[in-house]
């Protein structure tokens, strides 16, 4: 299981592979079933380029003066070996920080191999775990399993360690007035610490240690009362990790997906990459919209080709296997012969239909 396999690579078109954060980890998870998005994660495929060059851009995005807040902001927190982050630790959250080392993993001797980083954050975590040694761990570079491949996750977080275990802190630059955060920001923030909880536990099983030492806890920072003062917040991420977990673990697998794709496909920029891209089976929901850079591409084409993923998941999934509008509108009128396994679905669009008319011919 590597995650430069040829097959991989030929599909950047020899790009150089894009890092998997957090959130494109929790957006992953949000459409687990659909090839196209899993294919061109884990080859670490620069979606939004590749949705520029199709003429459907993505407008997500910060805006550059949100990520020159947040960047000023965290400077602030981590400045001197993150003192203000041990201050806040110790007086606003009560714990016993006795010493605290500071450890930065982003460079490794003015090396930024990410294979490098990655081992030197395994051996200083499993140093940590073994003698106790260091405090806080700043960008460690971890790996998770994606659809049957390792994939770099880009740290943005802290490990912090404490009594032998391990918590995750996020620094987010989003405010906390007079105790409370947009309920949306902090869900997207529990979302994302939940799978830097999940990869710091895979690697501390891998070296040999109870992955429960990594808490469910993690802490969120983020700025208060519209001043750039640092509060600390504990946040308990069990519930979203179990949802990645389980999404992680209906993943489609990668390996057989590019297995059945055409030998020379790739998606580099050029005139055949519609086709290359529509060669790979999409599952577009509305819900794509809020979390995929291809979003308005496939809405486009779910549209253009009368997808019934376009109408939204649940009617997709109430008419499982139907997987176009005219299709079911043929089964509902009993103009079409359905296949064995499409029986009972068109039975139910057969009886929808007639209780519509019944209901209709009672109004007149
Ligand atoms: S927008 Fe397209 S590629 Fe992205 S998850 Fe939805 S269907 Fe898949």
């Amino acid at each position: 299981m590597t995650e430069t396999a040829p097959d991989l690579d030929r599909l950047r078109g020899g790009a150089p592979p894009r890092n998997h954060d957090a959130r494109t980890i929790a957006a992953l998870t949000a459409n687990p079933g659909c090839a196209r998005r899993g294919v061109m994660d884990a080859a670490g495929v620069d979606k939004d380029a590749v949705a520029r060059q199709l003429g459907f851009p993505a407008p997500y995005g910060q805006s550059q003066f949100a990520i020159t807040r947040g960047n000023v902001f965290e400077q602030q927190v981590k400045a001197d070996g993150c003192a203000e982050l041990l201050t806040l630790l110790r007086d606003r959250l009560g714990l016993t920080v006795p010493e605290a080392r500071y450890d930065d993993l982003e460079e490794v001797a003015g090396s930024e191999s990410r294979e490098m980083r990655h081992a030197r954050t395994r051996r200083l975590l499993a140093r940590a775990l073994e003698t106790g040694e260091g405090t806080l761990f700043d960008h460690p570079l971890l790996r998770l399993e994606i659809g049957g491949r390792a994939v770099y996750l880009e740290p943005d977080v802290i490990a912090f360690q404490l009594a032998g275990r391990f918590h995750v802190v996020e620094i987010k630059s989003f405010a906390v007035i007079d105790g409370q955060a947009e309920p949306e920001q902090v869900a997207a923030a529990a979302r994302q610490s939940a799978v830097y909880v999940l990869a710091l536990r895979r690697l501390v099983a891998e070296l040999g240690h109870d992955p429960a030492r990594v808490a469910h806890e993690v802490f969120l920072v983020c700025p208060e009362n519209f001043t750039n003062r640092p509060t600390a917040t504990p946040v308990d991420v069990r519930p979203q990790l179990a949802v990645v977990e389980r999404q992680l673990a209906r993943l489609t697998r990668v390996d057989e997906i590019v297995a059945a794709l055409p030998a020379d496909l790739t998606f580099a920029p050029g005139a055949a990459l519609p086709e290359s891209v529509r060669a790979v089976q999409a599952r577009y929901a509305p819900e794509c919209m809020a979390s995929c850079e291809m979003a308005f591409f496939c809405r486009d084409e779910a549209r253009a080709c009368g997808a019934t993923g376009a109408l939204g998941r649940s009617v997709r999934d109430d008419l499982g296997g139907v997987d176009s509008i005219a299709m079911a509108l043929a089964l509902a009128e009993g103009t079409l012969e359905p296949a064995a396994e499409l029986a009972e679905t068109a039975a139910q669009l057969r009886t929808a239909t007639r209780l519509r008319r019944e209901a209709l011919g009672g109004l007149h």
